[in-house]
């Protein structure tokens, strides 16, 4: 408004700060106090800036922002100046209202057990980072983000009570031992070797082999390469998009990856895979595990009674891959396979997707398009799995029911919005099937928890106890919610 007086101002530091010396216009905070309640939940944000507009204009930026901090209980007396000399205006505006809220809301947040010095170290990251929603943004988008990038958010959702009863908790983590509780009657008999090795041999050959033929190109051609630009664009399309539909949960995981880079920046293609011993064997144990109990494949695990949870039978099966990759023909192909395999690094937190197209033949073209959107939806969700969901992992008979099941459901689900979206939306329609191709809905196996058996118990545990709760297991960790309980 006042474009007149562009003067430096000079503030008075307050006595326990350094002496401060401001030119940039101090941000015009809104005066009127009101209540905003996060829709469907019992959060209410106090947003009050009338005791920090005080404070901005006795003491500048740098006091305003020192005196927030302490009040978070944070001790540092240069704090505030190191702020004001480090970020831009803009940056410092959204960090001082959104240290207000939280400090003027000290008391609802200290009964959900919010870790004060977190939530700074929270808003101090996303300043950093320089991503922000200022206020007066559409459909709460402000009020929204202090609320999910805090911790609020998070420690309201894991308050929610799980009004589940004992018994089915009980039944539904009988899924994670498909061969019996640890301790209790075992459900499975004796294993049979032989059937094991021949079921499972024949099952993995065949996978491999189906796997392994859309890539051998039409004779006299290449395969068409994937523009990884393409990509990149559909990438963080689906970011935005799976914190909408899935919204507030995957957000409110406030020390996640969705507040580090965007999904398009940890693209790779899956023939840079360093393929070595421990990728085989990673190779072998994911696809073994997922045909071993998959009817269309003979269910190899199941006829030969395996038990995952029997060392002893879990030593054979260990045999009969490591034997399977001592023949040099099986390996080859295996290896082969891999770097025509999108997958999920937890280690470098990249995403590696297929380099080509398959033969046209095999996979016509718009179909592929789909399956490429649900790749990136898939590897996305294992991107922002709570890392406690993939520590429970380690402790069941039946891991991948956590790693890939219910990565699965959320794909599923996010797949079907998103082919209702496209079937009316012709922009979306062009940045997922490519331009020039009408919209053709993707297969209807798509739209279903896939990875056989694991997506099936997934989708059990969820239908019984119901999304919300699934979600708040499966993005912030809270695993009792996946049915995980503890050994009784
Ligand atoms: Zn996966």
């Amino acid at each position: 408004m006042s474009k007149s007086k562009r003067e430096p101002s000079y503030f008075e530091a307050p006595a326990e700060t350094i002496v401060i010396q401001e030119i940039d216009p101090l941000p015009q905070l809104e005066q009127v106090v009101r209540d905003y309640a996060y829709k469907n939940t019992s959060i209410v944000m106090r947003i009050d800036y009338q005791a920090t507009t005080v404070l901005l204009n006795r003491h500048g930026m740098a006091g305003c922002l020192h005196r927030l901090c302490t009040d978070l209980g944070f001790q540092n007396p240069k704090l505030g100046q190191q702020l004001v000399d480090r970020f831009p205006k803009d940056g410092l505006a959204w960090l001082v209202r959104a240290l207000t809220i939280y400090v003027h809301n000290a008391e609802k947040l200290a009964e959900l057990g919010v870790d004060h010095a977190a939530v700074l170290r929270r808003l101090l990251k996303m300043v950093e980072r320089g991503v922000l929603t200022q206020p007066g943004a559409a459909e709460n988008g402000f009020e929204n983000e202090i609320i999910l990038c805090g911790g609020w958010m998070q420690a309201s959702l894991c308050a929610t009570p799980l009004n589940v009863e004992p018994a089915v908790l009980k039944r539904l983590n009988g899924l994670y031992f498909p061969g019996g509780l640890p301790g209790k009657r075992q459900l499975i008999g004796t294993l049979d070797p032989g059937l094991l090795r021949s079921g499972m041999q024949t099952a993995l050959t065949r996978v491999l082999d189906e796997q392994l033929k859309p890539w051998t190109p039409p004779p006299g051609e290449k395969l068409e390469r994937v523009d990884f630009t393409e990509m990149a664009k559909i990438a963080d399309f689906l970011q935005g998009f799976v914190c909408t539909v899935l919204t507030p949960f995957p957000l409110a995981y406030a020390d996640g990856p969705l507040y580090q880079a965007p999904y398009s920046g940890c693209l790779a293609s899956s023939e840079e895979v360093t393929v070595d011993h421990d990728t085989l064997l990673g190779w072998m144990s994911n696809r073994g595990t997922r045909v071993g109990r998959d009817d269309v494949y003979g269910s190899p695990m199941k006829a030969a009674n395996f038990h995952p949870g029997r060392p002893a039978d879990q030593e054979v099966l260990d045999q009969i891959y490591a034997d399977l990759l001592g023949e040099p023909e099986f390996a080859g192909k295996v290896a082969r396979l891999i770097n025509h395999t999108p997958q999920h690094a937890s280690a470098d937190g990249m995403t590696y997707l297929l380099p080509c197209y398959p033969n046209p033949a095999e996979r016509p073209r718009e179909i592929w398009r789909w399956r490429m959107t649900r790749t990136l939806i898939h590897e996305f969700m294992h991107r922002i799995t709570h890392p406690d969901v993939v520590g429970a992992a380690g402790k069941v008979d039946q891991p991948q029911i956590l790693k890939e099941g219910f990565v699965e459901v959320f794909t599923a689900l996010v797949l079907r919005r998103l082919s209702d979206r496209a079937a009316n939306d012709p922009e979306l329609c062009t940045l997922i099937l490519g331009p020039g191709t009408p919209f053709t809905p993707p297969p209807a196996a798509y739209l279903k928890a896939g990875y056989g058996q694991d997506g099936v118990d997934a989708q059990t545990i969820t239908n019984e106890i119901g999304l919300g709760q699934v979600a708040i297991g499966y993005f912030l960790g809270d695993v009792k919610r996946l049915a995980i309980t503890e050994p009784q």
